[in-house]
């Protein structure tokens, strides 16, 4: 249920409806927004009705949500959420890019690897410290020495950076290091990490499950954001299906639904779905023109010796170009 206060309605009576539904053993969720105030209310099993909240002074209307997922719809929020990093914006309007190896292997590579991107003109660096491997006799990553590096690619560089909670085990370590914490594929349905992401106050990456439908995807945020974390960016990274020409296959089709369904910032990686680097630069060009907030691409200055992912990973230059390319691609949809 979408409680709608009316536009002249006082904090005094928001708060008073807030109340008012909590006395009823539900949850109250204040939505904020450019036109009116909302509240959403969890947990309602259908017990209270639409007419009961109709009666509280100050509401408009009490709308029934038709949507399994409820304060990551755009019933419950029409407008765009917006997600702040630093001094970047993730969402409507601007183009996000995000760039950097599949691992941090040492300060020297993950500092060599930055000043390139940056200069490039990424607006994040990402890295992972804890890798979600196949294999257990593959490099896991550096732990917490690999975040302390990011630590310091931070302050090198000014680049905030994304890194990877791969359990509830490590969530406060990452959380204490990243500026945006990312939930992995395998993890997208890790109810209690998606639990513990959800009492962060840092952003959520939230990669979706390689064979996770949308609606399961956004059920996850759903999570996230029920346990009062709103800061979610949605990652789609290809799905598995029958073809080999690809690791696996990028959902575009993701981003206009996506978008459709959810107020949240989608990006899309197109390293992890291509699996060769000859792909990424049109996965990454196709992904803008099909609305997505940005991209998060993986790029190694010495792609043959990666201790992860070299095969996908771009070369410098590849990402140089990119970025160059997508640029007018962007700025052309915006008009
Ligand atoms: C990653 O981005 O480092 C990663 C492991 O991606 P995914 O979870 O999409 O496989
Ligand atoms: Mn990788």
């Amino acid at each position: 249920m979408l409680i709608v206060m009316h536009q002249d309605a006082t904090p005094e009576q928001v708060a008073a409806v807030v109340t008012a539904i909590e006395s009823k053993g539900l949850v109250a969720r204040p939505i904020p927004g450019g036109h009116r105030v909302a509240i959403g209310v969890l947990h309602n099993d259908g017990s209270v009705e639409a007419g009961w909240f109709h009666d509280l002074p100050g509401v408009k209307d009490a709308i029934a949500v038709t949507r399994p997922y409820k304060l990551v719809s755009r019933e419950c929020q029409p407008e765009d959420t917006l997600v702040r990093v630093g001094n970047t914006v993730i969402g409507n309007g601007h183009l996000t890019v995000i760039a950097g190896p599949c691992a941090v292997e040492s300060e020297a590579q993950a500092l060599t690897i930055a000043r390139l991107v940056k200069q490039a003109g990424a607006d994040l660096f990402r890295g992972g410290a804890f890798k979600p491997r196949t294999s257990p006799y593959s490099f896991q990553g550096l732990g917490e020495e690999g975040l302390k590096v990011l630590a310091r690619v931070r302050e090198e560089t000014g680049l905030p950076v994304v890194t990877e909670a791969m359990d509830h085990e490590v969530f406060d370590l990452v959380e204490a290091y990243a500026d945006i914490v990312q939930i992995g594929t395998r993890n997208m349905q890790n109810f209690s990490l998606l639990r513990r992401a959800g009492r962060s106050r840092k952003p959520i990456l939230l990669k979706r499950g390689m064979a996770a439908t949308i609606e399961e995807w956004l059920m996850a945020a759903e999570y996230i954001l029920e346990g009062g974390n709103p800061k979610v960016i949605l990652c789609e990274r290809g799905v598995r299906t029958f073809a080999h020409h690809s690791r696996n296959t990028l959902d575009l089709s993701a981003v206009p639904v996506v978008r459709q369904e959810s107020h949240l910032p989608i990006l899309i990686d197109p390293s992890h779905a291509a699996g060769r680097r000859r792909q990424v630069g049109p996965l990454s060009r196709a992904a803008v023109a099909v609305g997505a907030d940005g991209i998060m691409v993986e790029v190694h200055h010495a792609p043959d010796q990666a201790m992860s992912d070299g095969a996908q990973s771009l070369y410098p230059d590849q990402f140089e170009a990119l970025c160059r390319e997508i640029r007018p691609i962007f700025e052309l949809l915006r008009r």
